[in-house]
């Protein structure tokens, strides 16, 4: 698999401590999957952590914490002596390596974890109609703040222009589709942060199948997709 993009190194050191909404932890375990470029940065950043722990009785938690930390985990990786320890970091979602190839060629077990066992494959996810030639399947069983679900955009269809009032995760899963940012194939990330307008269009002629997780409700600058916002649930 041809992966390009990835997770910031921000959002990666979240879910290796445990941090990320877990509608977030659902999109970057699946990517993991896919992904050990993704996979070796965690575990390093987890032997750091792991470093960490076992080095402080406690660490007082101040203003400056996140500094402190960030500046200790800087110089764990520049020591390359520095043994891997021991995982502490907690885990909320499976990841195992995944099949590679062009496309995701089968459900990675985070994903799959989530839904109804009669769904082994992307084709037997039952879609409801979110807008024309838009479709979505919602994962409720995820407790979150935001959203998670997967979307299905039909070729050459373009989801309306907006920005976010939150961090918004997107994995793609079958297909492409290319935005403001770039192009996006199976196994990439989009991680946007939440100054970023981007208005993206599946570009190839089949159906583009990516999970999305958002931390807050999408915010759309056409006023048609703003009416219809509340109707459409995104
Ligand atoms: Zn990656």
């Amino acid at each position: 698999m041809n992966i390009k993009h990835h997770p910031t190194d921000e959002t990666l050191l979240a879910y290796a401590s445990g941090t990320l909404s877990q509608a977030m932890e659902l999109v970057i375990a699946t990517h993991m999957t896919l992904c050990p470029h993704c996979r070796d940065k965690v575990a390093e950043f987890e032997a750091c952590g792991g470093a960490m722990l076992n080095g402080s009785d406690s660490l007082a938690m101040n203003v400056d914490a996140l500094d402190h930390v960030m500046a200790m985990i800087e110089q764990e990786i520049a020591n390359e002596n520095a043994a891997p320890l021991p995982v502490t970091a907690p885990r909320r979602v499976a990841v195992t390596a995944g099949p590679s190839g062009s496309a995701v060629p089968s459900l990675p077990t985070p994903l799959a974890n989530l839904l109804p066992d009669n769904i082994l494959s992307l084709e037997d996810i039952p879609w409801r109609s979110l807008a024309p030639g838009v479709k979505h399947f919602p994962l409720k069983s995820v407790q979150t703040k935001g959203t998670v679900r997967l979307l299905k955009i039909a070729p050459g269809i373009s989801i309306p222009d907006h920005g976010h009032g939150g961090h918004e995760m997107t994995l793609l899963l079958k297909g492409s589709y290319i935005d403001d940012v770039g192009r996006f194939c199976a196994g990439d990330v989009a991680d946007l942060a939440d100054d970023i307008d981007h208005q993206p269009i599946a570009d190839t002629a089949e159906d583009c199948i990516c999970l999305i997780a958002t931390d807050a409700p999408l915010k759309f600058n056409g006023i048609l997709p703003k009416l219809l916002q509340p109707f459409i649930g995104m």
